[in-house]
């Protein structure tokens, strides 16, 4: 009865901790409760203790000696990764309980062969999520069709689950062919996908989870695996329909890079006295992070550009967030906040690009891709479709970045190239540090 109880209570626990994650500011709360209910719900999960209780306690001690030493030694710029790694070890988790189950009994259920299955996808998926943000598998190669080789996983898959003896030595089989098509899935997505396959790899850590749940009638693992699926899928939906992609598309695209050759033509280029004396002038100005501004840990300085363009100026400093922004949905969200601008000049892309055409400024800070404006006009380019920030609109347009490099899609972006461009070339931190200082004189 007490144990039943404080389940419940775990539960309410996490659909409080999930609400409070909605808003930066109370995002910090919801975090202790998602700590105190994933923490009652391992003690509720082992009461009684089982005989071989110190194998369990050794792994659980070990498990969060590395959670903590990673938790406390990852930088701010490296949790995508951090993220894609724990969904792959909650898919990873769900696939060893499957696999002992079969072990156990020679046989499996079919629910949870089911959720073995996900869970595999789930682990080898990150895996290749995490090589791509970790920048160890740049560029992508070219399937033919990925269609073809998802549609073949998907018929050997159904036919695993419906109709084959579920034996121990099966099951290993099916798990190992899972784990190669989680593999299969992921490695072509690129461009302006990779943050759908991040929410949906999120939701199938739950739904693998809601599956072993189910198997094991454990009420808890049920309720917090749907959570997870749940908000994963609708993350995933939302993403989809922002960036105005299909599912299908996703997963059979072909990723041929076409894009307009800019190669021969020359950007106007700038220094950081030249922009400041063109911001002195300014009434407003559009900041636009991007990854590169993660990646320089530039969020301080930036803070301090907008206080004293605010203060010393007074010019109207405004932020403007694309949804994909970064490399995890709300990284710039979470970057800004650190560094204590205030939530209310933080924009998203509906509000505020219409502002654009009627702005003096606008200093893209590390962002590329998200400002492309061949997402609108250039069929062939892996990010059509996509809404952008149409900061080209503006007056004067500042780009910050060490090069004339593409972003993380691999294309090109005209916009450099455009009369109201200026490019400033350096680390984005360092530049913005040396604008402060002339702006401060
Ligand atoms: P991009 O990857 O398009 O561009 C980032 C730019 O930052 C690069 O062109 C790079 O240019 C520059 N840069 C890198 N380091 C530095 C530095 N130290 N100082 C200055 N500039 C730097 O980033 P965006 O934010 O514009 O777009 C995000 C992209 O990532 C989208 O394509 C999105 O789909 C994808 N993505 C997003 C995820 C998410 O969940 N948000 C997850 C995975 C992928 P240079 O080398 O010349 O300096």
């Amino acid at each position: 009865m007490i144990i039943s109880l404080t389940g419940l209570f775990c539960i309410i626990l996490f659909i409080l901790a999930i609400r409070f994650m909605a808003t930066p500011k109370t995002a910090n709360m919801g975090n202790y409760l998602a700590i105190i209910s994933m923490m009652m719900a391992i003690i509720i999960s082992f009461s009684p203790l089982p005989e071989n209780y110190l194998w369990l306690l050794s792994a659980i001690f070990f498990g969060a000696i590395v959670g903590i030493f990673f938790g406390e030694k990852i930088k701010i710029t490296e949790l995508p990764q951090m993220i894609a790694i724990l969904n792959g070890l909650g898919g990873g988790a769900a696939t060893c309980i499957a696999m002992a189950e079969a072990n156990i009994f020679d046989q499996s259920s079919t629910i949870s062969l089911l959720g073995g299955i996900i869970g595999a996808i789930t682990l080898s998926g990150s895996f290749i999520a995490f090589c791509k943000l970790q920048g160890i598998m740049k560029k992508r190669k070219i399937f033919a069709s990925s269609a073809i080789v998802n549609i073949c996983f998907l018929l050997i898959m159904t036919l695993a689950v419906f109709f084959i003896d579920k034996q121990s030595f099966m099951v290993d089989i099916i798990f190992c062919i899972a784990l190669v098509w989680g593999g299969f899935m992921v490695y072509p997505v690129g461009g302006a996908d990779m943050p759908i396959i991040i929410s949906i790899l999120n939701s199938f850590s739950g739904w693998a989870t809601v599956a072993i749940g189910f198997s094991y009638s454990n009420i808890l693992m049920i309720t917090v695996g749907t959570i997870v699926g749940a908000s994963g899928s609708i993350l995933a939906y939302i993403m989809i329909k922002s960036m105005n992609k299909s599912l299908l598309k996703l997963f059979i695209q072909s990723d041929l890079l076409k894009t307009e050759d800019v190669t021969e033509k020359i950007p106007n280029e700038g220094s950081p006295k030249d922009a400041a004396f063109i911001m002195e002038s300014a009434k407003n100005i559009i900041i636009v992070p991007g990854y590169g501004m993660a990646a320089a840990s530039a969020q301080y300085a930036i803070k301090s550009m907008a206080d004293i363009l605010e203060k010393k100026y007074k010019i109207n400093v405004k932020f403007a967030i694309h949804p994909v922004a970064g490399r995890m949905p709300g990284h710039m969200n979470v970057l800004l906040a650190d560094a204590g601008v205030d939530y209310e000049k933080v924009f998203e892309l509906d509000d505020i690009n219409s502002e654009f055409s009627e702005t003096d400024v606008v200093y893209v800070i590390g962002a590329n891709d998200i400002t492309n404006p061949e997402a609108k006009t250039n069929h062939d380019s892996p990010l059509y479709g996509m809404p952008v920030l149409d900061v080209g609109k503006a007056k004067v347009v500042f780009f910050v970045k060490r090069s004339l490099n593409t972003g993380y899609s691999g294309v090109d972006n005209p916009l450099f190239f455009a009369p109201n461009t200026i490019m400033l070339y350096g680390d984005a931190k360092k530049i913005t540090e040396d604008i402060n200082k002339i702006l401060e004189q």
